[in-house]
């Protein structure tokens, strides 16, 4: 017999994920930290690690996150849910409200998983593209946002890919106008100019703030995510979550990684001027657009197409970034992240490579301060 029937339709119709898992002498392609954790903190950690007992189970949610969040941001302990990253939580969420029918709206382009997940419990996407210079069509997601009584509304803010971010006036006046849950996920809002929604759960009950230790506290590996809501809209969705997926190794990393704020924030800082000098780099070549981005990665176009840029960069300079091209209105764009300095130097050189071999430019070198 086969098993395909087994599976739902909206399974079925999805695509196989798909990351390039190319290996590459510079990696710029998943928005993640250049730097590893201090190994002086690790050998700290793997200390601690070693001296409890692996076979026994972690606390069904963690408890020492939220309380740790609690102090941080003066909400109520009940109002934070740790989780094996946020991927984890995009699914807890999705699974708490959305069933076949139940609308979605997702701005596109935006985070593919947003709307991996509607499909796969069979909501109602609603799709709003973005303006033409790849901005949230602010008036656009409230227009439709009006009409949901109830439902879902996912920004990603910063956005991935287009490193947009949405106004805060826009965010509370979309929090006030719908009855749908408002999931915000800033899994980049430490190299944002924005302020965080966190602080907004105190007054909306519709609100779900989604954080990673994934990109600005260089912990992609070892998974911890967060979720912030009012306690009772917490309360819900912690119903909803898969039980003990934050092992203790990752839970007491991020704690660890929390008392040492301040270096996260002096890479961020570094990283952000970089994304800058990045940037300035490949505006100075002919021919390469560059999109102004709010977080630690930026979209660019040169006169060739995407994939032909992508794959040249790949096969001739082992630089491994994101074809985008495929995502609605992206068409011309490829997609890196700020890398250490001498990363983000060698992948302009290389682009420099690349161009001046197809057309004709001099190899230049470009200093990144
Ligand atoms: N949200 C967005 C918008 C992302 O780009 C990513 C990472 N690609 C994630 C969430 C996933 O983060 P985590 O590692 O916490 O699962």
């Amino acid at each position: 017999m086969g098993a395909k029937s087994n599976f739902k339709r909206s399974v079925l119709e999805l695509s196989p994920y798909n990351v390039s898992g190319h290996p590459a002498k510079i990696k710029l392609n998943q928005n993640e930290s250049p730097y590893d954790i201090p190994s002086e903190l690790k050998k700290e950690i793997i200390e601690e690690f070693l001296r409890i007992g692996w076979n026994r189970y972690p606390e069904v949610f963690s408890t020492s996150l939220p309380k740790k969040f609690s102090d941080l941001y003066d909400l109520p302990e009940q109002s934070f849910i740790a989780a094996n990253g946020s991927n984890e939580l995009i699914y807890t969420v999705g699974m708490s409200i959305v069933k076949e029918g139940v609308d979605v709206l997702i701005p596109q382009p935006t985070f593919y998983l947003f709307e991996k997940v509607a499909k796969i419990l069979e909501g109602n996407i609603i799709r709003v593209y973005s303006n033409s210079d790849l901005t949230f069509d602010e008036n656009g997601i409230l227009e439709h946002a009006r009409r949901m009584q109830n439902g879902l509304v996912i920004i990603s803010s910063p956005n991935n890919p287009t490193g947009k971010s949405a106004s805060r006036e826009f965010i509370i006046e979309l929090l006030k106008s719908t009855g749908a849950m408002v999931l915000i996920d800033e899994a980049y809002i430490e190299f944002s100019e924005h302020q965080s929604s966190i602080a907004l759960t105190k007054s909306f009950k519709n609100l779900v703030v989604l954080r990673t230790f994934s990109k600005a506290f260089s912990l992609a590996g070892l998974r911890i995510g967060y979720l912030t809501a009012d306690p009772e809209t917490a309360s819900q969705i912690l119903k909803v979550k898969i039980p003990f997926t934050v092992n203790p190794l990752s839970e007491f990393t991020a704690l660890k990684l929390l008392e040492h704020r301040s270096l996260f924030e002096e890479r961020v800082t570094f990283l952000k001027k970089q994304k800058v000098s990045m940037m300035d780099a490949l505006r100075k070549i002919d021919e390469v657009e560059v999109v102004d981005s709010d977080s630690n990665f930026f979209l660019f176009a040169t006169r060739l197409s995407a994939k032909d840029m992508f794959e040249d960069l790949l096969e001739r300079q082992s630089v491994l970034i994101r074809d985008v091209s495929s995502y609605p209105l992206l068409e011309k764009y490829l997609r890196v992240n700020v890398g250490s300095r001498e990363e983000s130097e060698y992948f302009v050189e290389s682009l420099h490579r690349c161009l001046g071999r197809k057309i004709k430019k001099q190899n230049l070198r470009v200093k990144i301060q």
